[in-house]
């Protein structure tokens, strides 16, 4: 039996598939399933998903309490007074009805631990006791893998070797322990940070760290021993403390170390080379040990190097970074956006090196971070202030103090260009590139209203000149897209511009999601008998009615499980909620864990529709429900477009244009009306 309610002949739905060029940009979600992911077998994904009950795991970290079928408790991911973080132990799911946060017991491993996929994976294993098997890499794989862990196995070594040593050696104690000691650093900060002492010999670690085992291959790749041109070896490090840089995940990637000796001719601090395991620009110093505090406080701070970070965190204050001596990139950024949006970059008092940085902060504000600044008074540092002031007058003091970035950087600018005209300009111009950048135009236009009071120039003219920079862009972004360079950038609404609107990929949002969640919870469900024998189920209904009319999801991630659900759905005993729920990525655990939550039962969706007896007959009803409102949408969201492409094509007195243009929203408004039709009927099938 065809079913009656949906217009599938090819002249009505033509229009449909007609327009669907939006552009899609690339959403980070899929890089964030780390690439070792494929490490560990399917098997013992499976076995740890088995053994790792929600309420068991999340227990570990939160007081649950029973309330009827699921449990409750104050939420660990933001502070509240009355628990709206609830379990439920027959979905094997987690949800914060204040915040948002939700998912599976991994991903509330993940949130919690501030770990990977596989790290979580490799925690709730060890927590139940199962082996991880991880599968077999190719040679190649085995190589560099091998190359990457022997690298971090020298470098454990040498961070054990220079901590001995500035606590057993007599020298060390003498010179490096009390160097810190003196500098004001606690005991328990010491160890904390792994700080360590190298003496100054020529190659005392190399030789140690030969007769250990370790391979001279790895020792000069890590960059710990210099191998010179006679084949001898030095230390890099020598008769300095030393500060290991460790990874998100807690694994000493590199060393910095500082000379004690006054009036030294050598650079103060030395740095470990960049190498396989080190990418300077996308570590942060400090990273390891701020991230759930970053998350708690949903701040960071950035300072300038290690002792800051010692200091602040000896202070009570764990949510800081430094990028330690270079100017931030954007790969330090997006870590730190893994955690928050916020950020309060704190200055020294004497602004010298403010103005050089200033123009590397813009970059932050590209990536949508609020950004303040916070300038510290005269001759302090974040060292030196934090070994002043107790954590609660240095939060008073930030709080009081710190200035959003925009108006900090207009201020400066300001107090620099003095009445001269030429500078002025120059300053307007730079003020304008900054807010530019803002991603929010919401945000933007507060911007854009308090420059225009700070600077005296009117909002207007702000205005001119960020649709310039705007335009700009965009043509570079063409360009770029033409030659195939995809930069992943939005595209912008450049005001001025003609106006073809860019369809915002949220439109559609709510039925792409209501589309998913009748899949993954009813997917394989029989929706109805074709000829009496044959079953159709939910997924097979879908996924008929999308590709009938070439409908895509609009969302990435959306088509993405769309894309996965008709491929697995051919596998035998294919459980959808179960399958996305412990999907590998993320983002479709988690979204799966929104989706199936209670308060969104279909029933819910439609709250208004009179209770229908039995679940068969709520689907057939549902179901194409949900598939109708998602294509009524989009044919309204067309109708929207034709009428804005009628209203220019009415400005140009283009006739022939305006003929075609009306006769496609006759076709559009046609078929809105059959679906409004079908909205507003009983949708009557036949069932046997
Ligand atoms: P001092 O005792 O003279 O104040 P310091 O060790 O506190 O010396 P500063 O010159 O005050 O060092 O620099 C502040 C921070 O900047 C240091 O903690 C250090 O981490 C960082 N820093 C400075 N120079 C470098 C560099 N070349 N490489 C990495 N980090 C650096
Ligand atoms: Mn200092």
């Amino acid at each position: 039996m065809a079913l009656p309610l949906l217009i599938n002949c090819g002249k009505v739905t033509s229009p449909l598939s007609y327009h669907f060029a939006y552009k899609f940009v690339v959403l980070p979600f899929i890089s964030q399933t780390p690439p070792t992911t494929k490490m560990i077998d399917q098997q013992t994904i499976d076995r740890i998903n088995d053994a790792a009950r929600i309420e068991d795991v999340v227990s570990d970290y939160v007081t649950l309490r029973k309330r009827g079928v699921n449990m409750i408790g104050l939420c660990p991911f933001h502070s509240e007074r009355t628990p709206s973080f609830t379990v439920s132990p027959a979905k094997g799911i987690f949800k914060c009805f204040g915040c948002g946060k939700g998912g599976n017991a991994v991903n509330f491993i993940m949130e919690y631990e501030q770990l990977s996929y596989t790290e979580a994976l490799k925690l709730l294993a060890k927590k139940y006791g199962i082996d991880v098997v991880e599968k077999e890499l190719s040679a190649e794989e085995l190589a560099a893998r091998n190359d990457r862990e022997s690298m971090l196995l020298v470098n454990e070594f040498a961070q054990k070797y220079f901590t001995n040593t500035l606590y057993h050696h007599i020298d060390g104690k003498a010179i490096g322990l009390a160097y810190f000691r003196q500098r004001g650093f606690r005991e328990d900060i010491i160890k904390k940070f792994q700080l360590g002492f190298n003496l100054d010999l020529r190659d005392a670690f190399t030789q140690a760290a030969l007769k250990a085992g370790y391979k001279k291959e790895y020792l000069t790749k890590t960059g710990l021993t210099i191998e010179l041109d006679d084949h001898r070896f030095s230390d890099r490090f020598r008769g300095r403390v030393i500060f290991p840089v460790h990874s998100l995940s807690g694994k000493v990637l590199a060393f910095g170390g500082r000379i004690l000796k006054k009036n030294e001719k050598t650079a103060k601090y030395l740095n470990s080379p960049e190498s396989d395991i080190y990418h300077k620009s996308n570590e942060l110093y400090g990273i390891y040990f701020a991230k759930q505090s970053i998350v708690r406080e949903d701040r960071c701070f950035l300072v300038e190097g290690y002792t800051d970070v010692i200091s602040m965190h000896q202070n009570g204050i764990e949510n800081v970074v430094a990028s330690s001596g270079t100017s931030l990139t954007s790969g330090q950024i997006r870590l730190i956006h893994r955690f928050t949006e916020n950020i309060t970059i704190i200055y020294d008092g004497d602004t010298a090196g403010i103005k050089a940085s200033i123009r590397g902060i813009d970059l932050l504000l590209e990536e949508g971070m609020n950004i303040k600044v916070l300038l510290l008074p005269d001759g302090e540092d974040p060292d030196s202030f934090a070994q002043k002031h107790n954590s609660v007058d240095f939060i008073d003091f930030v709080n009081k103090n710190a200035v959003d970035f925009i108006r900090f950087k207009t201020g400066l600018l300001l107090e620099d260009a003095g009445g001269d005209p030429v500078k002025r300009a120059g300053l307007i111009n730079d003020i304008v590139q900054s807010i530019a950048k803002i991603p929010n135009p919401i945000i933007r236009s507060e911007y854009v209203k308090e420059c225009s009071n700070l600077l005296n120039v009117q909002e207007s003219m702000l205005y001119h000149e960020i649709n310039k920079i705007k335009r700009n862009e965009l043509n570079k972004k063409t360009v770029k897209e033409h030659t195939g360079e995809a930069d992943g950038a939005p595209p912008v609404n450049v005001g001025e511009e003609p106006s073809i609107p860019d369809i915002s990929k949220k439109v559609f949002d709510e039925e792409e999601q209501n589309i998913l969640r009748v899949l993954i919870r009813y997917g394989t469900e029989t929706l109805y008998y074709v000829d009496d024998t044959a079953p159709l189920s939910v997924g097979e209904f879908i996924i008929d009615e999308l590709e009938k009319d070439r409908l895509q999801l609009n969302e990435e991630l959306y088509r993405f499980i769309f894309d996965e659900y008709k491929l697995q759905s051919k596998s035998a005993g294919f459980n959808p909620e179960r399958f996305f729920l412990h999907h590998t990525n993320s983002a479709v655990s988690r979204l799966t864990a929104d989706l199936i939550t209670d308060k969104y039962t279909l029933s819910k969706i439609h709250s208004k529709q009179k209770k229908l007896t039995s679940d068969i007959e709520r689907l057939v009803d549902l179901v194409p429900r949900v598939i109708v409102e998602y294509k009524n949408s989009i044919i309204i969201e067309q109708i929207k477009q034709k009428l804005l492409e009628l209203k220019k094509a009415d400005e140009v007195k283009d006739g022939a244009r305006i003929d075609e243009i009306m006769q496609d929203i006759g076709r559009l408004d046609s078929i809105k009306k059959l679906l409004s039709k079908t909205l507003g009927e009983r949708i009557i099938l036949k069932l046997t």
